[in-house]
């Protein structure tokens, strides 16, 4: 029996698609990846997920809209999809613990991840000092100095939640503005335990065994000099988790998937939904809003397939 649609990725684009296509009784199955939740479980507060006016947890965020798609009949396997394929149909998913799974249509809410520096003591010292989690691993920096490298939202945002624990926040950015919102900016330059390294970055990340300083350039007068520190989290941006799907999926040069405006790929019946499309917003509910598109949209497709009796008659006629 095949799945009328596998949902793939458990961050806000994925469980909205899920709670939109149980609703529609369309029996979803989720596959959520090793890890439950996107990019916002692993964010701690979120202030700006309309609803919550006093803010919410990302894991209790992921956490209510999970229920909320279970309530409706959401199946949910934690595994890991290894393979696809959209060259026949019904279309496989294939997953890291052996499953194997048949469906009519697929939403590919794989997201994105975050991206490394790529200097030398990044890999070795990770997890010992190189992290890329505020919300998971900011506890164990408490009364110590650690760096945050990167000039975005999530630089200031993960910073000013580190000063809890850290007794001084490094922000190491490239150039001399930030990129964040004007609202963290302020908080940011408010907070005493934050001072900003401008115009600089990271040459390499050096420790014996754990973090213990970074060696930093400047970029517009090649001065190097290095910055002790008992930790880095790395907010430099992230890249699409779309390599699954290469060679079968349109994707741009940064590799995020090539979608129309009814998120529709290339292959009927295969539907993008959230960063692994989406290089523009990036925000948890842009995400959660095009999981509810997609969702619409495959409860349309799987109408018309049925409509026209099968996948081939289907295309020779044109999906809506
Ligand atoms: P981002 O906006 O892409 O910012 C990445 C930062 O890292 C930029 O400041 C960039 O510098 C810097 N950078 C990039 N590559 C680098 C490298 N190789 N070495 C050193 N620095 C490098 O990424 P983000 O902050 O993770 O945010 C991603 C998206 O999520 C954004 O759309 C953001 O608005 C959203 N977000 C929103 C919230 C919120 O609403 N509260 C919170 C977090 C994230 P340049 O500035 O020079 O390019």
């Amino acid at each position: 029996m095949s799945e009328n649609v596998i949902i793939i990725g458990s961050g806000p684009a994925g469980l909205t698609a899920a709670l939109y296509t149980a609703r529609a009784n369309l029996n979803p199955l989720l596959i959520s990846g090793n890890e439950f939740g996107g990019q916002i479980a692993l964010t701690n507060e979120v202030e700006n997920y309309p609803g919550f006016p006093d803010g919410i947890t990302g894991p209790e965020l992921t956490e209510l809209m999970k229920q909320q798609a279970v309530r409706f009949g959401t199946r949910f396997e934690q595994d890991h999809v290894s393979k696809v394929d959209f060259q026949k149909y019904p279309f496989t998913v294939d997953t890291e613990n052996g499953a194997h799974y048949e469906a009519l249509s697929v939403i590919i809410a794989t997201g994105a991840s975050p991206r490394r520096l790529g200097v030398p003591g990044e890999l070795e010292l990770a997890g010992r000092g190189v992290s890329y989690c505020a919300t998971c691993d900011g506890f164990f920096f408490r009364g110590k100095e650690i760096a945050v490298i990167g000039g975005g939202d999530s630089a200031l945002q993960e910073g000013l939640f580190l000063t809890r624990f850290a007794s001084k926040v490094h922000i190491v950015h490239r150039r001399n503005a930030l990129r964040a919102q004007q609202i963290l900016k302020d908080r940011a330059f408010e907070n005493p335990k934050i001072s900003f390294v401008w115009d600089s970055m990271v040459k390499d990340i050096r420790g014996n065994g754990t973090v213990s300083a970074l060696d930093l350039v400047n970029v517009k007068t090649g001065d190097e000099s290095e910055l002790p520190v008992q930790g880095v989290f790395v907010y430099i941006g992230h890249f699409p988790n779309t390599d699954l799907f290469r060679g079968q999926l349109e994707m741009n040069e940064e590799n995020y998937l090539t979608v129309n405006e009814r998120l529709h790929t290339k292959i009927p019946g295969v539907f993008a939904a959230g960063e692994a499309h989406d290089h523009i917003f990036k925000q948890a509910v842009v995400a959660a809003g095009f999981g509810c598109m997609a969702a619409m949209e495959v409860e349309k497709f799987l109408a018309d397939l049925e409509h026209w009796g099968g996948y081939e008659a289907l295309i020779k006629n044109g999906a809506r």
